[in-house]
């Protein structure tokens, strides 16, 4: 038995089980990059929901479709046609160069989709037996919180307790395509992988870790999934994060911004080979392919399809890069970024990361910190650029108080 833990009272109140600790500050409004908090501040928001507020908070062209969409229909079940489905899946096929979707509606569910899909493909497409095929992930990998995701979690936190978990998945140390492709076997059904991963702290892999990945897949005969949930949709500057290595996976699990921050939608875009295999009674969900998500969606691909995201990710990411680069190096240790995506570590004498989100909540930026000594900078990415440059101000001066305090 493991060490007893005294009931914690969660900060969201005395009803609300404890399993997030945020920063001491209420929300009740917001709009773009901007957030009002119940003593009427207004704070900037560097972390985007975790990247499912790509386009900001309540784009206009995004409530403007789920209001006209409240209007009509709002959820038929799968038991029944629905009007906005084809299209959001034939449009998002069309976005990924894939040949099928099957819509979801949080990340986690579309992970798990995946992972179903790749083992009755084994099964089927390569005759690995029933219950026996193999998935190799990486170590730091985040893909959810189910308990078969949890359970090839490379993270103590997010295990510990909450076996017994099913066999069937081999970690291999991230960015190391050697390897990975010394980890195949011949019941390997799929390789599932972070372009880059978000929550171990925007850890960027080797340049040409994708592609040898790929060729890796290609050469077996096994199944590329990224998991682009927290990559894709504009973070990087490219639509895809695997675009940057003109790479095209088997399937792209999409999740977070694809709900436009208001909605939770997800999917697994991937070919017909792939999905086929997932036959009616497989698979399903109450709430994927709703029509008020696909409305949502569709809106969605409307911004994805005129570029504009990922222009601006672009543009702002180099200014973003740009002032990162020259925090003092007595401060930060280590400094990762990939379009407006950034990890940025602290060095130890500062404490913990999560003191720094505190002092910049002070000054009216939220960000979120990381495993420990990292904070991880994901701005809306219409963020203007007066707003972010005053954002990289009020880093400097949080992380001289933190130093002075440190020093004290
Ligand atoms: N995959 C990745 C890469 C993620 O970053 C996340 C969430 O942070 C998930 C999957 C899980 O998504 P959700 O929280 O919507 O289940």
């Amino acid at each position: 038995m493991g060490t007893p833990t005294a009931p914690q009272e969660s900060p969201d109140g005395r009803w609300a089980a404890p399993n997030y600790n945020p920063l001491p500050v209420t929300l009740t409004a917001a709009e773009g990059s901007w957030v009002t908090d119940d003593e009427g501040r207004r704070l900037l928001d560097l972390l985007s929901a975790y990247s499912a507020l790509n386009f900001g908070h309540r784009h206009p062209a995004l409530v403007a479709a789920a209001k006209a969409q409240l209007d009509l229909v709002t959820l038929t079940s799968r038991a029944f046609g629905n009007d906005r489905l084809p299209l959001f899946c034939e449009r998002l096929a069309a976005l990924c160069g894939q040949e099928m979707v099957l819509p979801m509606n949080t990340g986690a569910e579309a992970v798990e989709t995946a992972i179903k899909a790749a083992r009755r493909w084994g099964m089927l497409r390569r005759g690995v037996p029933d219950g026996e095929a193999e998935i190799i992930v990486c170590d730091g990998n985040f893909h959810g919180r189910t308990t078969t995701i949890v359970g090839f979690s490379t993270d103590p936190e997010a295990r510990e307790g909450f076996g017994p978990f099913g066999p069937g998945f081999t970690v291999v140390p991230f960015g190391d395509a050697a390897a990975m492709a010394a980890a195949v076997t011949p019941r390997t059904v799929a390789v599932l992988v972070e372009p880059i991963q978000g929550e171990a702290g925007v850890r960027i892999p080797p340049d040409g870790y994708l592609r040898a990945v790929r060729e890796l897949c290609d050469d077996a005969g096994i199944l590329l999934v990224a998991d682009e949930i927290q990559s894709g949709l504009g973070r990087t500057g490219r639509t895809f994060a695997c675009d940057h290595e003109g790479v095209r996976p088997d399937a792209y699990l999409l999740g977070k911004a694809l709900g436009g921050g208001i909605v939770a939608v997800s999917a697994v875009v991937g070919s017909a080979d792939m999905l086929g295999v997932l036959t009616a009674g497989r698979h399903g969900s109450t709430f994927g392919g709703n029509p008020l998500s696909c409305a949502v969606g569709l809106a969605v691909l409307d911004l994805l399809e005129s570029d504009e995201p990922q222009r601006q990710a672009t543009a702002m990411g180099e200014v973003l890069a740009c002032r990162l680069a020259a925090l003092p190096r007595h401060h930060v240790t280590a400094v990762r970024a990939r379009g407006l995506w950034a990890g940025v570590d602290l060095a130890p004498s500062l404490g913990p990361a999560r003191a720094l989100c505190e002092e910049l909540m002070r000054r009216r930026v939220l960000v979120k910190d990381t495993h420990g000594s990292t904070i991880r900078i994901a701005p809306p990415l219409n963020i203007q650029r007066h707003d972010l440059d005053w954002a990289c101000d009020r880093l400097i001066e949080a992380l001289d108080a933190l130093a002075e305090r440190s020093a004290r």
